[in-house]
């Protein structure tokens, strides 16, 4: 039986991609057959690529004229670190709402450049974890607030924010690297989206953002040109030299999903799986037990636990032998990550539901 893969990420990416990527590799039939890793980012061939993935994504996800679209690397963790260089000025305050670790990785980042503060956060001192989100709808922010960073799914514990909260005019900054494309998303509401495409989106060693140009020109020009978002997008993302096959493949993955029927189409999808694997988890008379507030529940990372640690490590080695693959909780968190990103289809979360009916049953 085909293997399932629930790797937190890199993660599965549609066969039918794979197999195009795969073909590109051995070679372009528009470039002379050589192959995509072997071809200059000016040639016009590639610069359409890049195009046509701008273009799809803002198909994809409505992203609007006011913002500019940007193919960089060094992955989130690098957008926790240039994020701060460009906005957090002297004299202002970077907000962070910690709601994970990966949450609290940018807010570490931003400290380190200035006067960055946790203004909400749902790490739970008693449990060393993070099983909510904050309730952030009265949260008054400093007057002199640069902007507002929040994570709207929380890969690790398994937590995602049902609907983005807003700020009124502070600038949000979102870090979607675990749902983008996921679901709709209203990208005139932040100033700045980012991901990591190695979920979602593609694969490792590209970063997507969605960047308001008012407020890209308001940033500093005074830092390395190379941190410099003006510069990359006075460059269409081509400064330095871009990662050409995993913005390639992130073209690939937008067609797959425009087949589909785009992002709406996709969300349904995404719905359905999580929906029957929580209740799957639910409906186990305590067997499972699922690791978070259920009002805040992952679509994306399902997190639970078996009655001991002893049956979680059962239960994932004999999920192995089953071809249900990569299922073992982030070490901070422990337990089980069911991780059911776009590209993981619906037959491959029955599978499971099935084989942990069956492990209840043994056990
Ligand atoms: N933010 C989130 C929400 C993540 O899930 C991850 C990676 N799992 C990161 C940031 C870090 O991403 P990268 O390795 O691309 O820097």
């Amino acid at each position: 039986m085909r293997p399932v893969n629930f790797s937190p990420g890199p993660s599965i990416v549609a066969p039918e991609v794979l197999e195009q990527a795969a073909q590109a590799l051995r070679g372009v039939p528009e470039v002379q057959g050589l192959s995509i890793v072997e071809i200059s980012h000016r040639l016009p061939w590639f610069e359409k690529v890049v195009q046509d993935t701008e273009d799809a994504l803002r198909r994809l996800l409505g992203v609007p004229d006011t913002h500019t679209i940007l193919f960089l690397q060094g992955g989130a963790r690098g957008q926790f670190a240039q994020v701060p260089l460009n906005w957090l000025l002297p004299g202002t305050v970077a907000a962070y709402i910690d709601t994970g670790v990966w949450a609290r990785g940018a807010y570490d980042d931003a400290k380190t450049l200035g006067d960055a503060r946790i203004v909400a956060s749902s790490a739970n001192a008693a449990r060393g974890a993070y099983l909510e989100l904050p309730d952030v709808s009265g949260l008054e922010l400093p007057a002199n607030t640069a902007y507002v960073h929040t994570t709207s799914n929380n890969t690790i514990y398994g937590t995602q924010w049902p609907t983005m909260p807003t700020f009124g005019a502070v600038p949000h900054v979102s870090d979607m690297s675990s749902d983008i494309l996921s679901r709709p998303i209203d990208v005139s509401q932040f100033k700045l989206v980012y991901a990591g495409a190695q979920k979602n989106a593609g694969i490792s060693g590209l970063t997507l953002l969605f960047l308001d140009k008012a407020w890209m020109a308001a940033a500093r020009n005074d830092i390395p040109s190379i941190w410099q978002y003006r510069v990359q997008d006075a460059n269409d993302s081509m400064y330095n030299t871009p990662p050409t096959f995993a913005i390639y493949t992130t073209l690939l993955v937008c067609r797959w999903l425009e087949e589909l029927g785009g992002v709406p189409a996709i969300a349904a999808r995404n719905e359905a799986k999580a929906s029957a694997l929580y209740a799957a988890i639910d409906g186990a008379d305590g067997f499972y037990r699922g690791c978070v507030d259920p009002r805040h529940r992952s679509r994306m990372n399902v997190t639970y636990r078996l009655p001991s640690e002893a049956l979680e490590k059962r239960f994932v080695a004999e999920c192995e032998a089953a071809g249900l693959h990569h299922l073992k909780g982030h070490r901070k968190a422990g337990g089980i990550r069911a991780s059911i990103y776009n590209a993981l289809p619906l037959e491959g979360v029955e599978r499971l539901i099935a084989f942990m009916q069956a492990f209840r049953q043994r056990h």
